[in-house]
């Protein structure tokens, strides 16, 4: 997994304002996906980028299938697509791959009962192996 540049190509970091967060709606997603910083050798939509000096292509490295994103590497290397159209698959596949998490997002918030069940069930699982870790311990110990 490639490190994920924030929106406004720095490091991505909550302190920074710039990151994209799993809880974000997919409006709020788009909102922070499209005005993101380019390749600046792309000033105007005939100029030739380099992929490797966008910020939006990590997110593509991430989240884009490896055909699809051979087709932007050429269409960003030859101006045959402009950033918005890239932004746009993008945003796409980062909404599919998050589409999943945020619906168990959703029940989790829908019956926060559920979360301290799954923490209670972990708890039992952990004492047991606790258990039976110093039941090895104490026979080795001839205790
Ligand atoms: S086409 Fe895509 S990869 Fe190339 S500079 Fe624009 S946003 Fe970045």
């Amino acid at each position: 997994m490639p490190k994920l540049a924030g929106t406004d190509g720095r490091k991505m970091s909550k302190s920074y304002g710039n990151a994209i967060y799993l809880k974000d709606s997919p409006e709020e997603i788009r909102k922070k996906i499209m005005p993101m910083k380019t390749d600046t050798k792309r000033q105007r939509r005939t100029d030739p980028g380099e992929p490797a000096d966008c910020p939006v292509f990590t997110l593509h490295q991430a989240f884009v299938p490896q055909e699809k994103r051979d087709e932007i590497v050429e269409g960003c290397r030859t101006a045959g697509i402009g950033c918005r159209d890239c932004k746009a698959v993008v945003l796409e596949y980062l909404l599919k791959a998050l589409a999943p998490i945020q619906e168990r997002r959703a029940g989790f918030e829908k019956n926060p009962g559920l979360i301290w069940d799954i923490l209670e069930e972990g708890n039992g699982r952990a004492r047991a192996a606790a258990r039976a870790t110093m039941a090895i311990v104490r026979e080795a110990l001839g205790f």
